[in-house]
């Protein structure tokens, strides 16, 4: 069977919904999204939903440490690794001095600076056009999401990984909170979407890309045909094993995912097929704090995901890392530790009825994946760690809090004191979690093919793309980027401002 629309986009997440919706806000426009699993949202459904974009209303309330603006300080004066990462530093510097004049005790931050700790954080492989481009956008596709009724919560934290004070949440259980309110738009805007339906193969003719092949769940083969290209909008391959061992053998094969089973680097085969270049494939991130054999992000006490109120033990009730740290660092740290995992510590000030996966908190104790307890040396007992140990561990840390300083770990975060019972602990393990690598794309979303030339009417965005994450993701830089490239995405395909 063959069909034309306007605009084919493959791939259900939240680039492939981003774009979706872009491309039809005006009217007029008829465009498809297939998708191969039975579900819509992809790995964007399953995800914490961090969101990070430098927003000084919403970070009004946070102060600036002196540790923080030694972070400034040295990012700014270290020797810049190519004439593009001086430009950024010297545009970082031009806005802090700014700050400095205008006496702000509030946090400092800035689009510069997130791109500028982007691309230090992923060990400076990253591309500073891409990742530029996503910092700049990133607060104003925050705002469209939340224009389209994505329930932006006005409390800032710092994510696992996001090492500055900049992740937004959202007051709907993760996941769902960027894809229904998309969906509903899509819906609303007349996108037609379909599941169950595999795209295969890229059409080309003339040197151009045209339109899909695919195949439904029954092995039904369709031709989609698009007038303005295709976006590929797939998402990664943590789950294709022997994508993601040949690029990254350091992993071992039997290692957990949190992602869904999609995810397996389709738009990657099918568009290297017709000459689009990689980058980064071998930059595979693991997650430090998932859940112990299953690899899920579910099953903790917190709503946020900020780390800012919690500290990570060993069995032995110790600190071993500073709990901002990059998210390879935290691996590392954990898989030198006993039994290769930790646990979550945090009292009862960030605990809600339910956490922010939609999970009843104490349902989750009954069932025995959180542990809670009105002190910590019951708690301490409950995971069989010397009670001593926890709560000489938590008196140091509190103390760490007034001083905001830590001189063990050196870390940087800090808010609340660990204090007021009941306390909890949520074993927590490393986890596959999203592949930096993908297809080279230019600041338009357009493929580029291996010599650099853009493959007319190929576009990507999102998690199927790589050089915006370099070597290791950011925390909350994932939602924020699939949905502010999915947008340009659809704004290049079709030449909409
Ligand atoms: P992103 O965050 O980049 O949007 P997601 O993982 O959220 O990525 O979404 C990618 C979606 O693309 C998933 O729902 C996945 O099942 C879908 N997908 C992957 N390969 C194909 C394919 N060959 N045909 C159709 N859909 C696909």
């Amino acid at each position: 069977k063959t069909e034309a629309y306007d605009l084919v986009i493959v791939g259900s997440g939240g680039a492939g919904l981003s774009a979706a919706v872009t491309a039809t806000e005006k009217g007029g426009r008829h465009v498809i999204v297939i998708e191969k699993m039975p579900v819509i949202g992809g790995n964007t459904l399953r995800c914490a939903s961090a969101f990070n974009a430098a927003d000084p209303e919403r970070q009004a309330r946070l102060p600036m440490t002196d540790t923080l603006k030694d972070a400034v300080v040295k990012a700014i004066n270290e020797k810049p690794a190519n004439p593009e990462h001086a430009k950024l530093q010297a545009d970082v510097k031009a806005k802090y001095e700014a700050y400095l004049k205008s006496g702000s005790k509030s946090l400092f931050d800035c689009p510069e600076w997130h791109a500028l700790q982007t691309y230090n954080g992923g060990d400076k492989v990253g591309k500073i056009p891409l990742i530029r481009t996503y910092a700049t956008n990133v607060k104003g596709t925050l705002d469209w999401l939340q224009s389209l009724g994505a329930p932006v919560l006005d409390r800032v934290s710092q994510g696992a990984g996001a090492l500055w004070q900049r992740t937004h949440q959202f007051d709907a259980p993760a996941g769902n909170a960027l894809i229904e309110p998309l969906l509903k738009a899509a819906n609303k805007q007349g996108v037609k979407i379909v599941t169950g339906m595999r795209a295969q193969s890229l059409i080309v003719k003339n040197g151009k890309v045209v339109g899909v092949r695919a195949t439904d769940t029954l092995g039904d083969k369709y031709v989609f045909n698009s007038r303005h290209g295709v976006i590929l909008a797939t998402g990664g391959y943590s789950q294709n094993k022997q994508m993601r061992q040949k690029s990254a053998p350091n992993l071992t094969p039997d290692m957990v995912s949190t992602n869904q089973p999609g995810a397996t680097g389709d738009g990657i085969i099918m568009a290297t097929k017709i000459g689009a270049g990689t980058t980064g494939m071998n930059y595979v991130q693991v997650y430090p704090l998932a859940t112990p054999g299953s690899g899920t992000l579910q099953g903790r006490a917190r709503k946020m995901s900020g780390l800012d109120d919690v500290i990570d033990v060993n069995k032995n009730g110790e600190r071993f890392v500073k709990e901002d740290a990059r998210r390879d660092e935290f691996v590392a740290a954990i898989k030198k530790q006993p039994g290769a995992m930790c646990y979550d510590i945090n009292d009862s000030q960030i605990v809600q009825k339910r956490n922010s996966f939609n999970e009843d908190v104490d349902t989750l104790v009954s069932l025995g994946r959180i542990y809670k307890a009105d002190t910590l040396a019951d708690l301490a007992k409950q995971i069989g760690v010397p009670p001593k140990n926890l709560e000489a561990t938590v008196a140091e840390y509190n103390k760490q809090v007034e001083a905001k300083n830590d001189p063990k770990f050196g870390r940087k975060l800090f808010d609340k004191k660990i204090e007021k019972g009941p306390f909890y602990a949520t074993p927590r393990a490393p986890s596959i979690h999203h592949t930096m690598g993908g297809l080279t794309i230019n600041s338009r979303a357009q493929v580029l093919d291996t010599k650099g030339r853009v493959i007319p009417g190929l576009y990507a965005a999102g998690e199927v793309t790589g050089g915006i994450h370099g070597s290791n993701r950011l925390g909350g830089n994932a939602t924020a980027d699939v949905t502010t490239f999915g947008r340009i995405a659809a704004k290049t395909a079709l030449g909409l401002k």
